[in-house]
């Protein structure tokens, strides 16, 4: 009798059955890869929700995020005593000229040019009246330099006409002044006048989504989120400890985790790479 080649040995398949006799791969659960647009959606909702509500972007409770916060702030305290905005400023209006300035440029860079640029126009009406050649030219090193003359004299200006060449001290009335968005206006209530306001630069957006703090992108919005945190007198400190802590062990690349004091007290949201 002739051998069988091992091709006809094989058995025939087995019948596929229907849809939906077909049993699961684990009873209760679906399986993976096959789980509908519905469901997918379900699975998002509790963390969208969770979002919403305010809450830490690692799901915590709102008290224990700001335990957290606390301990976080009390380090920072510790780690940056003198922490003190660096543009170098006499007075309010000083300030908020600085901040316009240090848009896409360093501090130090700043600090170069306005010591020469408020002996020229020392007040609000005189930058405000400035011919617009010499002030460009006399910022001019601080980069967008046209954008930030024509900012600076359309804000003095608003001084001048509606405040008497005083900066405002209120939020409501420094927002309102062309130029000037929330950051500068907390900058100069914080700074210049010692009252609370959380400043939201690009350091503090960083560190505020690494520490948990928040799940929000938007400036505003992670103001509004950071500000339950913490006491509003600890308001202008925090954002100032966070900006210092951002540059010198929080950088953007890779953050110094194996040597910051708050890693005990961080999730390290989004972190990929650390030295
Ligand atoms: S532990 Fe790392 S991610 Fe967290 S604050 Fe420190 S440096 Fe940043």
């Amino acid at each position: 009798m002739p051998r069988k080649s091992p091709r006809s040995r094989r058995r025939p398949p087995e019948p596929r059955l229907p849809e939906k006799a077909r049993p699961r791969t684990t009873p209760g659960r679906k399986p993976a890869g096959r789980r509908s647009a519905p469901d997918r959606v379900a699975e998002r909702v509790p963390r969208v929700a969770h979002a919403r509500r305010g809450a830490g972007a690692a799901g915590e409770r709102r008290s224990a995020v700001a335990a957290r916060a606390a301990a976080v702030a009390a380090i920072l305290e510790r780690l940056y005593p003198d922490a003190r905005t660096p543009l170098t400023h006499a007075n309010a209006l000083q300030l908020l000229v600085a901040t316009i300035l240090s848009a896409q440029c360093t501090d130090a860079r700043v600090n170069l040019v306005t010591p020469g640029l408020f002996a020229r126009f020392p007040d609000a009406a005189a930058l405000a009246g400035a011919d617009r050649a010499e002030l460009e030219e006399l910022i001019r090193s601080t980069g967008f330099y046209r954008n930030k003359a024509k900012a600076i004299q359309g804000c003095c200006a608003a001084i001048v006409a509606r405040h008497g060449g005083e900066v405002p001290r209120d939020l409501e009335a420094l927002v309102e002044l062309p130029g000037v968005g929330r950051k500068t206006a907390n900058v100069v209530r914080g700074s210049a006048y010692g009252l609370p306001g959380i400043v939201v630069d690009t350091h503090v957006q960083r560190l505020a989504h690494r520490l948990g703090f928040t799940v929000e992108r938007d400036p505003v919005k992670i103001e509004f989120a950071l500000q339950p945190l913490l006491p509003e007198p600890r308001w202008s400190a925090f954002s100032l400890w966070l900006i210092f802590h951002g540059r010198r062990v929080c950088v953007a690349r890779k953050p110094r985790c194996s040597i910051c004091p708050l890693s005990p007290h961080c999730p390290r949201l989004g972190v990929t790479s650390a030295a």
